[in-house]
C-alpha cells in the first residue's frame, strides 16, 4: 500500500501518518523531516534549502525527487510507504509515479485533509502564545506564504489524482481520532493492496 497524505501545511498529514506508521507498519516518508535532518547535520543539501525553507518557499523538485527515490529503496518500504509533505508539484507527482512504476508498484490512494485557512493560522497563534518548541517555518507570516505557495503548486495535484481516481477527502477540522478512525475505515474496505 502506497498512501499521500495531502492538504495545506498544518492540516494534520505529519500526526496521521505517525499513527498510519504504527497501526498499519507503513513508514512515514516525510520530505519535510528528511530536509531538516539535512538541515541539522549540516550537510551541504541542507544548507542549500535552509533559506527556502525558512521562507515557506518549496525546495527544487529535483531535490525532493532524488531524496525519496533513495529512501523508498530502503527495506522497510517493501510493504509501501506514507507519504507525507510530497508530492507537493505536478512534476514530484509524476516523477513519483514513474519512480513506482519502475519498482512495479503505484499510489493506491491519496487521502485529502481539508481544513480551514483562518483555522490553521490560529492554530499557530496559539502554539506560539502556549511557548513551546515552534519551527522556523512556523509563523503567522511565513505559514501565509506556505499557504499560497500550496495553492499555487500543490492543490492543483487534486485534479491529478482525482483523474486516476485516487483522491478521498475528509475533514481535517475533525478532532484527530475522528480522523484517524475514518482513515482506518477507508482503509480496511480497500481491497488488500
Ligand atoms: P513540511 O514539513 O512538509 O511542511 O515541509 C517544510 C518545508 O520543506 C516546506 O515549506 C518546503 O520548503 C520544504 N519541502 C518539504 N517537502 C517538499 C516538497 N515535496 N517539495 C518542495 N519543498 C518541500
Amino acid at each position: 500500500m502506497n498512501l499521500v497524505l495531502f492538504g495545506p501545511p498544518g492540516a494534520g498529514k505529519g500526526t496521521q501518518a505517525k499513527i498510519l506508521t504504527t497501526s498499519r507498519g507503513l513508514p512515514q516518508l516525510s520530505t519535510g523531516d528528511m530536509l531538516r535532518a539535512a538541515i541539522a547535520a549540516g550537510t551541504p543539501l541542507g544548507l542549500a534549502c535552509k533559506a527556502l525553507m525558512d521562507k515557506g518557499e518549496l525546495v527544487p523538485d529535483a531535490t525532493v525527487v532524488g531524496i525519496i527515490g533513495e529512501r523508498y529503496d530502503k527495506p522497510d518500504c517493501a510493504r509501501g510507504a506514507v507519504f507525507d509533505g510530497f508530492p507537493r508539484t505536478i512534476p514530484q507527482a509524476q516523477a513519483l509515479d514513474e519512480m513506482l512504476a519502475k519498482r512495479g508498484r503505484k499510489i493506491d490512494l491519496v487521502l485529502e485533509l481539508k481544513v480551514d485557512d483562518a483555522a490553521l493560522l490560529a492554530r499557530v497563534e496559539q502554539r506560539i502564545k502556549d511557548g513551546g518548541p515552534v519551527r522556523a517555518d512556523d509563523t503567522p507570516e511565513t505559514l501565509k506564504n506556505r499557504l499560497s505557495v500550496y495553492y499555487a503548486n500543490t492543490a492543483p495535484l487534486l485534479g491529478y489524482y482525482g483523474d486516476q481516481n485516487k483522491l478521498q477527502s475528509l475533514d481535517g477540522m475533525a478532532p484527530i481520532q475522528t480522523v484517524t478512525d475514518q482513515i482506518s475505515a477507508i482503509l480496511d474496505g480497500m481491497a488488500s493492496v
